[in-house]
């Protein structure tokens, strides 16, 4: 008997051991986690510990993406796709580095990576006491949420001060209830080392984005410098490789079928704990808005740069995030659809009210809450369709959001620092700059002058009761004789706001000097901020109601299912944990979890996305894998599929053994997945990352860059 106990116990162990878990553990949860039954064969303070050094010190949060450290003199892996925008903004139809690809021969061939920035967390402490301290005296909505904001950037201030050269953040873990201050190691020189021609590195493009089988060598590698000191400094020349507290092993033993991992990164956004009203307002309201909008834009620019190259570099990074949002979109559009996500949640929402309605004093205190967030998705959709339009006015058309962000400038930086928006605070205001700089770099007049126009005849189109009041006044939307055509023709001719010196001088002018200019952007902005300023206004109320109303739901969740939540991705730093695991994407379809260069043969078809490089090729019949090669599948493994809770943000997160060992490297999740955001499944949520052995192999054999091999500590010879 008691040996058949513990036949069952093992069994049920080693069972569990194989199931994966819904769960984006933040710092603060990882003992809730019992890692040794989870797979892993290291302890928590091997992944955190403020003490020691340990592995988050060698994760970085790398613009909106993850990357990590492989060596000891600053060396960063993180995707194709996380540097796109530096590898664009760095080439040239004589340079084209996306199109070749780059590799610094030494480090003084290495590139600027421009605009990126480093983060490593080094500490978290709940300061949700002082976020929230008397919140309920304040009625007025908009009030209270400028009172959170406010408190959050006080908090921030006083850790920058107290702590010179660091980065602080104050993030939201549950709206209205938990804020936590994070403090970074923050890195402003960041450069490029090497990256695959767009033919491997974006293998498959569009058509092969979010989908499995995958057979994209979606790495890069980058480095990251500091100053001579060790200290923090922008880039220059003078500056030194930094040597981080701790660098990943970099394994080439790889992985195999049902092996455990487990990924570290910056996840950026879930919204898993929303109401069935946010998720109808997101399937039949944003998503649908935003995708048709995107793809739009997506058609114009690829027409647009059909016949020229320098136009189709200088698009193609915008084209990239664009279609990226875009088909995440329907997928998730498709899998809100399938899984019924709002009816389902409808029908928890009704058990929990009922489970109100039994106590009196419950339903007194929180039976009103599921309808007031009701009311408010009821007010966004009503007039969603011409707040999108007004906002993606100064978005989408660069023009207008270049005169926005010098009148914005202008105007909130003659208040005191903590009062203006964070955009404009000094602590932000140069990285503003250099964004805005780095948008004019790839300004496209004809572009431009398209999309206005779409969005001009999209207002005029907007019921009554909906008009946006100041365009129709400005453009006449009004009147069918108008002629917008030559109004908008007229002020790209006369506009300076596109001019690199007129906006690096407008940024040194006074709100009263902007107000004068004679631009005609800045005058159509300034004719526009009744408008822009309403809907500020609009959202700042709406969010300090909702801000109150989800800490109110949240309680009444907990109290209903006794239970703890893990907090939505917040850009913040977690951990998740899983198997290397295949899936069943429909009736009778098994798909292995891990595809190999056979596949790259298979699909090459010689037009892109599909034209893997000749040398490629040649290496791959070669079959020249030397001691990368997977022992068990005999060939060089490609691309690898496990069951972990990532999203995007995850983009270069490492793939991780048992032991802690790097094994790959996020970048994508399969096209059932992206439904994740919303809700995860161990059916149906499944991440995509490259096989560390292939990225290896690339190196060594394709880049003759053997030289990274030795700096990972890589004996390859
Ligand atoms: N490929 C994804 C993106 O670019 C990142 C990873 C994910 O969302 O799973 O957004």
């Amino acid at each position: 008997m008691t040996k058949f106990i513990f036949l069952i116990t093992t069994l049920f162990l080693s069972l569990s051991a194989l199931f994966a878990e819904e769960g984006m553990y933040p710092l603060s949860e990882l003992h809730t986690i019992d890692l040794q039954k989870a797979g892993f064969k290291i302890s928590a303070a091997d992944i955190f510990n403020q003490e020691a050094p340990s592995l988050s010190d060698a994760i970085v949060k790398l613009g909106g993406c993850t990357g990590s450290f492989i060596s000891p003199q600053g060396l960063i892996l993180t995707n194709h796709h996380c540097a796109f925008r530096a590898v664009q903004t760095a080439s040239n139809a004589e340079h084209d580095y996306l199109k070749n690809g780059f590799m610094a021969a030494g480090r003084e061939q290495e590139i600027e990576a421009k605009g990126y920035t480093v983060r490593i967390t080094q500490s978290f402490k709940d300061v949700s006491a002082e976020v929230l301290k008397d919140l309920d005296a304040i009625s007025d909505f908009a009030e209270r949420n400028k009172t959170i904001k406010r408190r959050r950037k006080e908090i921030t201030a006083r850790a920058e001060k107290e702590n010179p050269g660091m980065r602080a953040e104050v993030a939201e873990m549950f709206k209205g209830q938990t804020y936590v201050l994070f403090l970074y190691t923050y890195l402003k020189d960041v450069r490029l080392v090497y990256v695959p021609p767009i033919s491997i590195g974006n293998f498959g493009g569009e058509t092969d984005n979010w989908e499995w089988p995958r057979h994209t060598g979606d790495f890069s590698i980058l480095r990251a410098y500091s100053a001579p000191d060790g200290s923090p400094a922008e880039y220059a020349a003078d500056n030194v490789p930094y040597q981080p507290k701790k660098y990943l092993n970099v394994t080439p033993r790889g992985v195999d079928e049902n092996d455990f991992v487990f990924l570290l990164g910056y996840p950026g956004r879930t919204y898993r704990h929303r109401t069935s009203y946010f998720t109808a307002y997101e399937e039949h309201v944003h998503m649908p808005f935003v995708a048709d909008w995107y793809q739009w834009q997506i058609h114009l620019l690829e027409d647009l740069g059909k016949e020229d190259r320098a136009t189709a570099l200088r698009f193609s990074a915008t084209i990239k995030s664009l279609a990226n949002t875009e088909k995440n979109y329907r997928g998730k559009l498709r899998g809100l659809g399938r899984l019924q996500m709002v009816r389902k949640k409808r029908g928890q929402e009704a058990q929990i009210q009922a489970f109100l309605q039994k106590d009196e004093a419950l339903q007194r205190r929180y039976g009103a809450v599921l309808n007031a967030i009701k009311n408010i998705y009821d007010e966004k959709t009503n007039s969603a369709e011409r707040d999108y339009i007004l906002s993606y006015l100064t978005r989408s058309v660069s023009a207008l959001s270049f005169a926005n962000t010098v009148y914005k400038a202008a105007e909130e930086r003659e208040k005191e620092d903590l009062e203006r928006e964070s955009a404009f605070m000094n602590r932000n205001f140069e990285r503003t700059k250099k964004r805005l700089f780095i948008r004019l770099q790839n300004f496209d007049l004809q572009a431009d002058e398209l999309i206005l126009t779409e969005l001009l005849r999209k207002a005029a189109q907007l019921p009554k009761g909906q008009r946006i009041k100041s365009m129709d006044r400005l453009f006449s939307l009004n009147n069918p004789e108008r002629d917008w055509q030559k109004a908008i023709k007229q002020a790209y001719d006369d506009a300076k706001i596109t001019q690199k010196d007129f906006l690096s001088k407008a940024f040194q002018q006074s709100f009263e000097q902007i107000q004068k200019t004679n631009d005609p952007f800045l005058q159509w902005i300034q004719a526009l901020q009744p408008d822009i300023k309403a809907l500020k206004e609009k959202n700042e109320r709406q969010s300090g109601e909702l801000s109150k109303l989800s800490a109110q739901w949240a309680e009444v969740k907990r109290l209903y299912e006794k239970n703890t939540f893990i907090p939505d991705a917040n850009s913040t730093f977690r951990l998740t944990y899983g198997h290397i695991r295949g899936y069943a994407p429909a009736d009778a379809v098994y798909n292995f979890p891990i595809t190999t260069v056979a596949g790259i043969l298979e699909k090459h078809t010689g037009q892109a996305p599909f034209n893997a490089p000749d040398k490629l090729r040649q290496l791959i019949k070669a079959k020249a894998f030397g001691f990368l090669q997977s022992a068990t599948l005999h060939t060089m493994p490609v691309g690898i599929l496990y069951d972990c809770d990532t999203t995007g943000g995850n983009s270069g997160s490492p793939v991780l053994n048992a032991k802690g060992e790097l094994v790959g490297l996020n970048f994508d999740r399969a096209f059932g997945a992206t439904i994740n955001d919303f809700a995860w499944d161990e059916s149906y949520s499944r991440s995509i990352g490259v096989d560390i052995r292939y990225i290896l192999w690339l190196l060594q054999k394709y880049a003759g860059a053997g030289y990274l091999l030795d700096e990972m500590g890589i004996d390859h010879n």
